[in-house]
């Protein structure tokens, strides 16, 4: 066939599926893209919005950059199949995602589909399968997004006994140059700050913070949130703050925004929590990220250059350049290299435990876990020690099965796509793959709260108690899950002392904090709040 029989509007060459998380104007789809032959298709998916109970900011975020991007591109010139969500399901021209594919590969007959690697191996599985029932070409492209590809990943975990993010981290630093000094040693001195990356903000307080800059909802943003307002009333969360960047040029602002205004403290107060204070100097970046409205390599660019003109101190830079190309490049790597099995994985042989009702609601009287769940509801978002420490904590001490607690990561995160969500919440917050992520469990009593954040002075529960009225849950619990996988962590060198001091207990107070912790378990599991 010559090309000028093929038509984007009614028979596209090619049809080039953009993924709601994929939103990159220069991805590898787009090399040798003909706009006088081919065209773009994307859906917004219903399924995906109603299989887990989704945070209403987490779809609004996802259809507005959408919708967005379709629109760029049509000013660009490019002809876009798009299928929009209507404010009921019987607006809905279609039905899920894979029926809606099927009907337009019917009707437009592309010679061929290309897509980016998705982020996701369920959705990689059903492309190809819908694929080949239509009897249609599906070209994979890779996402080059990212630093390291699976395969060069795979390359470099080939023969390790343990995956080292730290070696990993070290290797990527050598590659790219970013902070490495000419004589190619690390900048600064050290590979890594991480020392200096737990200030607290003490009994005064962090002071006056400075606002992230917040994003305006324009027309095609409100027209989201009306119809996820309407679609979507019962799910979690509230609409009424949102304020995200959606489009590439809104997430630029949003970086300088952070580079100039939160970075030069964002190392020192990485860790440290404060009540009613959800962003602190952390970047919020990582939905735009995740959805590709930002590209990594650029931001790490940006944040360096802070460090080089003098603007921002190396703990702040090298935390922002570790998290980025070290962590969020390594657990892509773990997810690719161990899928599908890695999903199945349960190393601490949880029972089918759900998320406590309060991880929807925040209806509980722990104030760190308030706390949190309010920032998550308001912004379907919280920083990693939130995250971690407070709610994921919290979730293994209780016995939540770790792939409970990433579907409930999946639904309520606005930047939880499954290769980031996976090895994060099943791996490294629940100790969940046997140590691939993490060689220890994320795990401290109350007291770790108490000295990163101003809740404990708020509660009315008392972080040093482990049994009683007054005890604290996260104290009660930790005592009580190191002494249930005492034997599992007993040749764990990263464990000694916490095992030192749990056998520090006499029998008397071991018997409290058990009794105690079923305690917490039966009012959990009858929906009571704690
Ligand atoms: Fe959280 Fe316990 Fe502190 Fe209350 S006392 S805020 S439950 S850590």
């Amino acid at each position: 066939m010559r090309r000028t029989d093929f038509n984007p509007e009614t028979r596209p060459r090619h049809l080039i599926l953009i993924l709601g998380d994929q939103l990159d104007h220069h991805a590898a789809v787009f090399d040798g893209f003909d706009p006088d032959s081919d065209a773009l298709w994307m859906a917004e998916n219903a399924e995906e919005a109603t299989h887990v109970w989704c945070h209403k900011q987490r779809l609004a975020f996802f259809f507005s950059a959408m919708r967005h991007f379709r629109d760029e591109q049509r000013e660009q010139g490019r002809i876009v199949h798009y299928h929009a969500l209507g404010r009921r399901p019987s607006h809905d021209r279609g039905g899920d995602f894979g029926e809606i594919m099927t009907k337009d590969v019917h009707r437009l007959h592309p010679d061929k589909l290309i897509v980016t690697q998705p982020g996701d191996l369920r959705v990689l599985r059903m492309l190809e399968n819908t694929a080949k029932d239509l009897e249609v070409k599906l070209e994979i492209r890779e996402d080059r997004h990212f630093f390291v590809t699976p395969d060069a990943f795979r390359d470099w975990a080939e023969g390790k006994k343990h995956l080292v993010m730290e070696h990993f981290y070290r290797t990527q630093r050598r590659r790219t140059g970013l902070l490495m000094r000419k004589d190619g040693e690390p900048e600064g001195g050290e590979w890594n700050f991480d020392k200096d990356n737990r200030e607290t903000f003490g009994k005064e307080g962090p002071g006056k913070l400075p606002s992230p800059r917040r994003f305006r909802p324009d027309e095609t943003t409100r027209a989201v949130l009306d119809m996820v307002e309407a679609r979507f009333a019962g799910n979690p969360g509230s609409l009424d703050d949102f304020d995200m960047p959606v489009t590439h040029n809104e997430a630029l602002a949003a970086l300088r925004d952070f580079v100039s205004q939160r970075l030069p403290c964002f190392g020192a107060y990485e860790d440290a929590m404060w009540s009613g204070e959800p962003t602190l100097y952390h970047s919020r970046l990582s939905a735009v990220m995740n959805v590709k409205l930002l590209n990594p390599e650029f931001c790490l660019h940006k944040v360096v250059a802070a460090y080089e003109k003098g603007e921002a101190p190396i703990n702040s830079v090298e935390g922002f350049v570790r998290q980025v190309l070290g962590w969020r490049e390594f657990i892509r790597g773990v997810y690719w290299l161990y899928m599908p099995k890695y999903a199945e994985r349960n190393s601490l042989g949880c029972s089918d435990r759900e998320v406590p009702s309060f991880f929807w609601d925040g209806e509980t009287d722990m104030a760190c876990v308030a706390d949190c769940m309010a920032g998550l509801k308001r912004y379907a978002w919280t920083h990693h020690i939130p995250r971690l420490m407070v709610l994921g904590q919290f979730a293994m001490l209780l016995g939540v099965h770790p792939y409970n607690f990433h579907t409930w990561h999946m639904a309520m995160y606005v930047d939880a796509v499954d290769w980031v969500s996976l090895p994060n919440a099943l791996g490294m917050s629940q100790h969940g793959d046997n140590g691939v992520v993490g060689t220890k469990p994320y795990c401290a009593s109350g007291n770790y709260i108490d000295r990163m954040s101003d809740y404990c002075r708020k509660c009315r529960y008392k972080p040093k108690r482990a049994s009683g009225d007054d005890a604290c849950p996260f104290t009660t619990l930790y005592w009580d899950f190191l002494d249930r996988h005492y034997d599992r962590f007993a040749n764990n060198m990263r464990m000694k002392f916490q095992l030192k001091n749990l056998e520090r207990k006499s029998q008397d107070e071991l018997r409290e904090i058990r009794q105690r912790a079923d305690h917490i378990r039966e009012r959990i599991d009858s929906g009571e709040r704690l």
